[in-house]
């Protein structure tokens, strides 16, 4: 039995400490179409349904922005989850050459509404934001040997019949290797284009407002709330490796997230990354940069901040990751 201070050395422990040192060092602001002699441009291609937004499915509660901000669109209304105008925000005025567009499954008129209505930091809609805009009307039926579960989350890793076309992307300058797209469902990937995917996880069954409303352990609110945190700082740390060794971002993303799988077949996540806190800080750093009111979500119920009640969190750390497989 591990002892308690040794759990409180592990990534989770330190994910949240880490977060009590966000900075606020501003970054100059970076045009979305850059100049010609710029860098190349980057597209990153964010998922809406749980990777952005996520219907209100009873009873999880409502709390935070929910749009459309009055009404409802074909029956339903959707959560803006943790960090999405930050984290658009961040990689427009940050990511040299970055540029924002949007794929999702959903029907076209139901995005472009809830994109319009969805502000980013520095006054503009998502939508007025976009490079580009694609819907369920631009999704593929993959035929062949497409398996024909959808939507089922990890388990059909990158297998399923309807797919999200990356090419649409490589316009304007845009090299298919600078696409990226950002999703929680592996499944949505072409053949092909795996290398382009930068992976949230897999959507939770309960979206928990607070700890201790569902039946999330603390680690896996912590996990979901701050996914796209997480991802911000994949994406510097992929930016960093692209650099480095002089491979394009897609390459780098792979990389770091896919391992060969010793028995063959599909490749493995690369699972540490899940509780790696350098990559929750980095992103929530970002996030920071981009909104001063941004606050990383910690395993505190009520929104207790670390420090005041600190027994307390570490009693719920402890319990969560003593359920944790240790890293291979
Ligand atoms: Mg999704």
């Amino acid at each position: 039995m591990p002892s308690l201070r040794g759990l409180l050395r592990t990534p989770l422990r330190c994910l949240i400490a880490a977060l009590a040192c966000v900075t606020t060092q501003a970054s100059p602001t970076q045009a979305q179409r850059p100049p010609a002699g710029a860098p190349e441009p980057v597209v990153f291609v964010f998922d809406l349904d749980d990777t952005l937004i996520r219907y209100l499915r009873p009873p999880e509660t409502e709390a935070g922005l929910v749009l459309p901000r009055e009404g409802d669109l074909f029956g339903y209304r959707y959560r803006v989850l943790d960090g999405v105008a930050e984290m658009l925000h961040s990689l427009l005025r940050e990511v040299p050459g970055a540029r924002i567009a949007f794929y999702s499954g959903g029907p076209r008129a139901r995005n472009e509404r809830i994109l319009s209505e969805l502000m980013l930091p520095d006054g503009r809609s998502a939508m007025e934001a976009a490079f580009l805009v694609l819907s369920k009307e631009e999704t593929i039926q993959e035929v062949g040997d497409g398996h024909p579960a959808q939507n089922t989350g990890e388990n059909a890793r990158f297998r399923g019949h309807e797919k999200k076309d990356l090419r649409q992307f490589a316009r304007d300058g845009v090299k298919l290797e600078n696409v990226i797209l950002i999703d929680d469902n592996l499944a949505w990937a072409h053949r092909g284009q795996e290398k382009n995917f930068l992976w949230l996880g897999s959507r939770p069954k309960f979206h928990q407002v607070r700890l201790g409303e569902g039946p999330q352990s603390a680690e896996e609110f912590v996990r979901d709330r701050n996914k796209l945190a997480r991802a911000r700082g994949l994406i510097d740390r992929a930016l960093e490796k692209s650099r480095s060794d002089g491979i394009p971002i897609s390459e780098a993303l792979w990389r770091l997230q896919w391992l060969p799988n010793p028995a063959g077949g599909e490749p493995l996540y690369n699972e540490p990354l899940w509780t790696d806190a350098a990559l929750y800080r980095r992103g929530a750093q970002a996030f920071h940069r981009a909104n001063p009111k941004y606050r990383f979500t910690p395993a505190a119920p009520d929104g207790t901040q670390l420090g005041c009640v600190r027994d307390r969190i570490e009693a719920l750390l402890a319990e969560a990751l003593s359920r944790v497989p240790a890293s291979p």
